[in-house]
């Protein structure tokens, strides 16, 4: 696996794939700056080594070539943010993008506009892709949220740089932090699944179930669990088509010696609303009119036990309904527990949308091992997948 320190940048030109697709304001300002600093150590080392960087990354989703979509709007950012003026380029291909090329010295970086105003780079075009890459010396796919797409910039691009590819320190960041939850994670490795449905977790419990020795589920999708046991859930979230496959995800669970847990009490509201009335009952006794939208006390006990004993953590998808602060506590009592257990050793990964969220919003991100930055890419690579983008790089 080829990474930056394999190279020296010194008077070469890195052509770098970067997830800059920030949001931005009714003013057009970065109201979350992450995805820029994630990429800033990739970009010091080679400006440090004496190279420049060619930035190039999509922003949003744009049908024609709206000024709202302009990466323009994000220049000053990334310049306060890397602490080097950075200079722009208003076609990321063709004489514009050619001639800002050519004038880039060592330790300057240049950003190209938005990749996406051209259908190709979706597209996976491979003329536009060879268009890009005559623009650098060596390229880097420093862009994990877009490693699941097979896109011009992304992964059609890396065969006009046999040898001279590699991922920057954020991808590598990414790669290691998967493969020490499901090739080396030492014993005992946890997953924990939350989220609302079991539908679209399905092939992660699949792919994992050979690698973990427990699982914990959460949040929306246990009522479809509950109930295909035989239990009450009254007017909880539940998938009446997947009965019969949450019975068979237990059995095959069994069969390869993976406990499973599942809540045993609940916070229960008779409505789905921060204001509603609520109880705590067994999970398997949810009166009608009334739904689940929280783990229960014994519950958040049992999963702490659980986790505590736990070496490898990887937790995907909230306990319970999370953005209303009344159903928010099961999701934070796991938090702690993961902190606890990670401050005492484990390896503690979170990915994946929701459970990012979470994690960020109630202050844990800076205590478990690795927060991943990629939400598709991340669900992608748990369920198994090769993600076009490092394929492309380990390709020769
Ligand atoms: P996912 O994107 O599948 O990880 O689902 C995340 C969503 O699941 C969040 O918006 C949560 O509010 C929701 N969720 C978690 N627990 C429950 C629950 N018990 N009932 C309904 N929705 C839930």
């Amino acid at each position: 696996m080829k990474t930056l320190n394999d190279f020296n940048f010194k008077n070469k030109k890195a052509l770098i794939r970067v997830d800059f697709n920030v949001p931005l304001n009714d003013g057009f300002k970065v109201t979350d700056d992450t995805r820029i600093k994630s990429a800033k150590p990739s970009i010091i080392k080679i400006l440090e080594d004496g190279g420049s960087c060619i930035l190039m990354s999509h922003l949003g989703r744009p049908k024609d070539k709206e000024s709202e979509f302009s990466l323009k709007h994000i220049v000053d950012r990334v310049e306060d943010i890397m602490g080097v003026e950075v200079k722009f380029a208003s076609n990321c291909i063709g004489e514009e993008a050619q001639n800002a090329v050519n004038n880039l010295e060592a330790g300057q970086i240049l950003l190209l506009e938005n990749l996406r105003y051209h259908k190709e780079e979706e597209a996976g075009d491979e003329t536009f892709a060879k268009e890009l890459a005559t623009l650098g010396d060596i390229y880097v796919n420093d862009a994990f949220g877009t490693a699941h797409r097979a896109h011009a910039s992304t992964s059609v691009i890396a065969q006009f740089f046999p040898e001279k590819k590699c991922f920057g320190y954020l991808m590598e960041q990414e790669i290691k932090s998967i493969a020490k939850v499901m090739q080396t994670g030492e014993k005992p490795v946890c997953a924990i699944l939350g989220g609302a449905k079991v539908s679209s977790k399905i092939t992660i419990i699949d792919n994992i179930l050979d690698k973990i020795d427990h699982l914990i589920i959460g949040g929306g999708m246990t009522f479809t669990f509950i109930k295909a046991q035989g239990g009450k859930i009254g007017n909880s979230l539940v998938e009446d088509d997947k009965l019969t496959l949450a019975k068979e995800i237990l059995e095959k669970a069994k069969a390869k010696n993976v406990e499973v847990h599942l809540p045993i009490d609940a916070i229960i509201a008779d409505a789905f609303s921060n204001d509603a009335r609520t109880n705590t009952c067994d999970v398997d006794k949810i009166p009608d009119g009334w739904m689940g939208l929280d783990i229960g006390p014994n519950t958040e006990a049992l999963f702490a036990q659980v986790v505590l004993k736990s070496k490898t953590i990887l937790w995907n998808g909230p306990l319970g309904v999370f953005e209303m602060p009344n159903f928010a506590k099961g999701t934070i009592a796991l938090g702690y527990a993961i902190a606890e257990a990670t401050e005492n050793g484990a390896f503690s990964l979170v990915g994946g949308g929701d459970s990012v969220a979470a994690v960020k919003q109630f202050g844990f991100e800076n205590k478990v091992s690795y927060v991943s930055t990629g939400g598709g890419a991340m669900l992608e690579s748990l369920e198994g997948k090769t993600l076009p983008g490092i394929a492309a790089i380990l390709e020769n």
